[in-house]
């Protein structure tokens, strides 16, 4: 049988949380014969909370679930961790500045980054879920510099799964026949959905998903503004923001990047930028990547036309702005 992996969740006591940790301990992230410690970390206020969790797991009696450490102490958080997916942040709420939001998360990513890095297991594979993900991912990966870079990123696989469910929902094919969109840049509503190199299987084979739909006017409109702002749909309606879709695209995530994706098929992961495509080195920007033995690379040489080339920039420049905000929280 294989050892357990300790995998970590933060702001495990919220509603991405909760919905993430049984499908942790159903082996939907690691598979479903990797047994799992599960590491749940909370604040203080959601202690009890956190414990009800901790019951409710011990309750579904999860076949692979091996273990719960349920904790306000984030050194016990970290120790061990092969996987650590960051949920909890701070949230922005009325009326509070850009900056002030950005520096609570600041020192919140700075004090975890710095418990990974002495603590969690070699190599341990990191993905930050709370907003704002990519700069929050950047200030853990500057705070934890034996941490490999490759081993830190964000998450917009949410958003690239939102892009294929809306193509599935126009062409009215199923979604595992559709692939290779590519969310570029931050996970804002600055992101491009990219559809260019996107295709669907078809009875007579793979289709560009450009010509099935042929209509260029909603591809280039609606459809990147509706994956754009889908977050806020789902709020208006929910009343709650988006969290069973969240937690289902963080397994996504973690599972392509440590099993592999399959052959002809790339996802959308936010990781650290090398220059690929003219985007400026030192930022975490959602690229499309294949995985194989446990790391991410970049897909090379795809076509990126004028339209695209705008958008990947604008996205990049925000990135730019959030980075330079983020360190001058840092004095
Ligand atoms: P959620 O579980 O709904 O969301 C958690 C984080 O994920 C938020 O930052 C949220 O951003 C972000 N997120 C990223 N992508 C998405 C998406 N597509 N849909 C929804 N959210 C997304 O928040 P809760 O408030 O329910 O839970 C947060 C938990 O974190 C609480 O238990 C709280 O106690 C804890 N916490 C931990 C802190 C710490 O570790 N020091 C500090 C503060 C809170 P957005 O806010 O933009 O929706």
């Amino acid at each position: 049988a294989k050892e357990p992996v300790r995998v970590l969740v933060t702001g495990a006591a919220g509603q991405i949380g909760y919905a993430l940790v049984p499908m942790i301990a159903r082996g939907v992230m690691l598979g479903p014969d990797q047994p799992v410690i599960l590491h749940m970390l909370d604040i203080p206020p959601a202690a009890e909370a956190l414990n009800g969790v901790k019951m409710e797991l011990v309750d579904a009696a999860f076949p692979l679930l091996k273990g719960v450490v349920a904790t306000t102490d984030v050194v016990e958080a970290c120790t061990g961790v092969g996987v650590a997916v960051m949920v909890g942040g701070f949230p922005r709420k009325e009326g509070m500045e850009r900056k002030d939001v950005m520096s609570k998360n600041v020192s919140i990513y700075k004090a975890q980054a710095s418990a990974l890095e002495k603590h969690a297991a070699a190599n341990c594979k990191v993905l930050v879920v709370a907003n704002p993900a990519n700069t929050n991912a950047l200030i853990l990966k500057e705070f934890a510099p034996s941490i490999p870079e490759k081993n830190v990123t964000c998450l917009t696989r949410l958003d690239h799964n939102r892009a294929l469910g809306q193509i599935s929902e126009r062409l009215n094919v199923q979604v595992s026949d559709v692939k290779n969109v590519i969310i570029w840049g931050n996970h804002s509503s600055t992101q491009y959905p990219d559809v260019n190199h996107a295709t669907v299987k078809t009875s007579s084979g793979e289709k560009p998903v450009r010509e099935l739909v042929a209509d260029d006017g909603w591809l280039n409109g609606e459809f990147i503004t509706t994956v754009q702002q889908r977050g806020a749909a789902i709020i208006k309606a929910r009343k709650l923001s988006s969290a069973l879709s969240a937690a289902s695209s963080a397994c996504d995530h973690i599972r392509d990047w440590v099993l592999g994706t399959p052959a002809g098929t790339w996802v959308s992961m936010g990781v650290y930028s090398d220059g690929s495509y003219g985007v400026p080195a030192g930022l975490i920007y959602s690229f499309p990547v294949t995985c194989k033995n446990g790391e991410w690379t970049i897909v090379q040489g795809l076509g990126i036309d004028e339209f695209s080339r705008k958008k990947l920039d604008s996205t990049a420049e925000e990135l730019s702005e959030e980075k330079a905000l983020a360190y001058s929280c840092l004095t």
